[in-house]
């Protein structure tokens, strides 16, 4: 219904081949054909402005990734056995963005396998097992991740070394937060061991993305990263969302004034290639090192490595983190302004391009308004703008356009908005 021809024939033809495990977003599927900066065009030549997708974090299709996959894929491209200078000059510009402390680094292809990575590397450091995530938590597809990835729901156990604790809700917990999650961490911990289960790693997205984007206050984080250190735990910051500019700082955890033992980070790292990877202090890696044989075949390949360093160079060169904090910030001031004018905005959070904007049916009893949240996500793409929810009550819209929106294009997407809630 109000579906295209062409669309629904796609459709059926996906089911049709590609079986029954995926989820198209919409109740009308959006079906793009191209990308440039924040704008995706659909089959029609249609504009489309893209608040959602933080793979294409510089914008879609950006010139100077392109220009650098295509020049390294002309001249050579292998598995990672060979000498390369390209992955050493990345690794080198990665690493300048991190603490002194983080002082290697190793590539994957996807934000999954670089978590897979991070918790074998952690269970030989910490001799332990015993994992504590948040209650809604992704942090990827492989089976060791799915069993600590609880927004996965009910169809997909939790391993029996996993620990949940509540997200640091602020909105809902009120001043009390940090100090309550802090003192959650530190007892789902106590709670693994005395199940014999020791220690081995607190992970954590430094957004709290699945769980309903939960920024605030910064600097919340120090004390839960040192009550699982307390414990005897690592601290693995998920920066596979946060990462690379995002919050208006190139690192979510610098946010929180925290030093992560583990870095985990993909998505907007090629701008849309497949490149992924961790940072570790040294010291942690050496039992690991010691025992394993790392070997992955795509991982830090030459076209990877040139896509990577292509996107730091754009950061940079272009100011997208500065970009993001102050268009985030317009966006912020902006939907706090709706908030005036329409009840169901219940909360306004979010730093950087990294927002969410929670939806209650009554402003006293914060019920979620989970129906009208999804009625707005769909509207909101009848009007041309792609945006998703996420939270326990999936109602919270999660908004997260490419770092290089501009003033306009956030004007356009709260006009949009506002007609949407007017209509509501
Ligand atoms: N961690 C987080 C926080 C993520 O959001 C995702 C992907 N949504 C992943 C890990 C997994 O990354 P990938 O899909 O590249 O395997």
């Amino acid at each position: 219904e109000g579906l295209g021809a062409r669309e629904r024939a796609m459709v059926e033809r996906r089911q049709r081949l590609l079986g029954p495990a995926y989820r198209l977003f919409y109740e009308r599927p959006f079906h793009a054909v191209r990308g440039e900066g924040a704008w995706l065009f659909d089959a029609e030549g249609e504009r489309y402005l893209d608040c959602y997708n933080n793979v294409a974090s510089l914008g879609h299709a950006h010139p100077v990734v392109v220009e650098a996959i295509a020049r390294q894929a002309g001249l050579l491209n292998t598995h990672t056995r060979y000498l390369h200078e390209t992955v050493l000059d990345y690794a080198e510009a990665l690493l300048a963005t991190f603490p002194a402390s983080l002082g290697h680094v190793m590539f994957t292809c996807t934000g999954s396998e670089a978590n897979d990575l991070a918790l074998r590397i952690a269970r030989a450091a910490t001799g332990g097992e015993g994992i504590v995530v948040t209650s809604l938590a992704y942090h990827g597809v492989t089976s060791a991740l799915a069993e600590l990835s609880p927004s996965l729901g009910e169809g997909v156990p939790l391993g029996r070394h996993v620990a949940t604790v509540a997200p640091p809700d602020a909105y809902r917990g009120g001043p009390g937060m940090p100090a309550r999650f802090a003192a959650d961490v530190a007892a789902a911990f106590a709670g693994l061991a005395r199940h014999g289960i020791r220690p081995c790693a607190l992970l954590v997205d430094t957004m709290f993305t699945s769980d309903g984007v939960f920024p605030d206050p910064p600097g919340f984080l120090a004390a839960a990263a040192a009550a699982a250190r307390a414990a005897g735990a690592l601290f693995i910051a998920d920066e596979v969302q946060p990462g690379f500019g995002r919050t208006g700082t190139m690192w979510g955890f610098e946010r929180h004034g925290v030093e992560p033992d583990i870095v985990t980070m993909g998505k907007p790292m090629g701008n849309g290639h497949p490149v992924a990877g961790l940072a570790i202090r040294p010291s942690l890696l050496e039992r690991f090192g010691g025992r394993v044989r790392y070997f992955n075949t795509f991982g830090g390949n030459p076209v990877s490595a040139a896509a990577g360093l292509a996107v730091l160079r754009v950061l940079r060169e272009e100011g997208l983190p500065a970009n993001a904090a102050v268009v985030g910030a317009q966006l912020l001031a902006g939907l706090r302004g709706l908030a005036g004018r329409h009840a169901v905005i219940g909360d306004v959070r979010g730093a950087g391009l990294s927002i969410g904007v929670e939806l209650v049916r009554d402003r006293s009893t914060r019920e979620p308004a989970t129906a009208e949240t999804a009625r707005v996500v769909n509207a909101l793409r009848e009007r041309r703008v792609l945006i998703s929810a996420s939270g326990p009550g999936a109602n919270t819209l999660k908004i997260r356009p490419p770092l290089c929106l501009s003033r306009e294009q956030a004007d356009l997407f709260l006009a949009a908005l506002d007609g949407v809630l007017a209509e509501a």
